[in-house]
């Protein structure tokens, strides 16, 4: 199948952006690393009339640690994050996204406007308490990671919105882990832990619509409970369905394991 009719513009710079995506009145549509959208256009499962593409906008790849957190720019790539030092849990993170070919063009905020519930960097975001900067036609808000998946491929940004940088805190201690079938496909289950402000924060992708943290788990943890406490906690507070890759039972016990290792990994027993 190929894509639907668009008119494809390079925006300059991000005001560009933010009045052709205006100009568009919720039919534009931001390309970054293509690697989500171009199969949807392709597969006719977005039909946008007009593509901006925001890669030729300088500012937007720069990855700069700043005290507690490290702001990663909308434009910096997969296998840039997996290759820094600034962020550990990141680096991991990224390591684990796709092949090579789509690490070194997917971005960040790519992942995270994009919203697919088994993604590795959103259940990074909400772990570390990451939050996002959006420019649209009304100007720049911040949006917490909490607020901004809304549902499979969904977000809180209104379609005018780009989002420009992310900033994730630096955890004191941090945990990731993740079962996929075969390398490089999505994960079935991603577990990230991350100690934020004393607080050890526990974040799941791939076991519903959104990512979502474990309120239950956490507060094991809080409480100085056991690891297999609260892992055995998160698992029975998701609410996963059945789907090819299997059934209910078959989720949770993952997820009860990836919970075990990420917390192993963290140093928390
Ligand atoms: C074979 C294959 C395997 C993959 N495996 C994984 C995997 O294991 N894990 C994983 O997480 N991902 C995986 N991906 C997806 C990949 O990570 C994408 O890079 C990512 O989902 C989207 O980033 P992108 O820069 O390519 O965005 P694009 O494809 O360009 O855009 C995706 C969506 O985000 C919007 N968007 C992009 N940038 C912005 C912005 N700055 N502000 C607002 N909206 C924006 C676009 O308009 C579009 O709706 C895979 C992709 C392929 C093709």
């Amino acid at each position: 199948v190929k894509p639907a009719p668009f008119e494809y513009l390079r925006a300059a710079d991000v005001a560009d952006a933010v009045s052709a995506l205006a100009e568009a009145a919720g039919d534009g549509k931001i390309l970054a690393g293509g690697q989500s959208l171009v199969p949807m256009l392709a597969l006719r499962l977005a039909r946008p009339t007009v593509l901006v593409d925001i890669n030729g906008i300088s500012g937007l790849a720069a990855l700069t640690p700043t005290g507690d957190a490290v702001e990663v720019g909308a434009l910096v790539r997969h296998r840039r994050l997996a290759e820094q030092h600034e962020h550990p849990l990141l680096a991991e993170a990224a390591r684990w996204i796709g092949h090579t070919a789509i690490r070194t063009r997917g971005t960040v905020a790519g992942s995270l406007a994009h919203a697919d519930p088994s993604a590795e960097l959103p259940v990074v975001a909400l772990a570390t308490d990451a939050t996002a900067t959006a420019v649209g036609p009304r100007g720049t808000r911040t949006v917490p990671a909490e607020e901004l998946f809304l549902a499979p491929l969904m977000t809180s940004l209104s379609e005018q919105e780009l989002i420009t940088a992310v900033r994730f805190r630096r955890p004191t201690r941090w945990g990731f882990a993740e079962f996929a079938r075969r390398h490089g496909d999505f994960a079935l289950v991603v577990a990230v832990v991350a100690e934020i402000d004393g607080a050890v924060r526990l974040a799941l992708g791939g076991v519903g619509p959104v990512p979502r943290r474990t309120a239950a788990a956490e507060a094991v943890l809080a409480a100085g409970g056991r690891a297999s406490v609260a892992a055995d906690a998160a698992a029975a507070e998701i609410d996963p369905t059945a789907d090819l890759h299997g059934s209910v039972a078959f989720r949770r016990a993952l997820t009860a394991e990836m919970v075990r290792r990420a917390l192993a990994a963290a140093g928390i027993d």
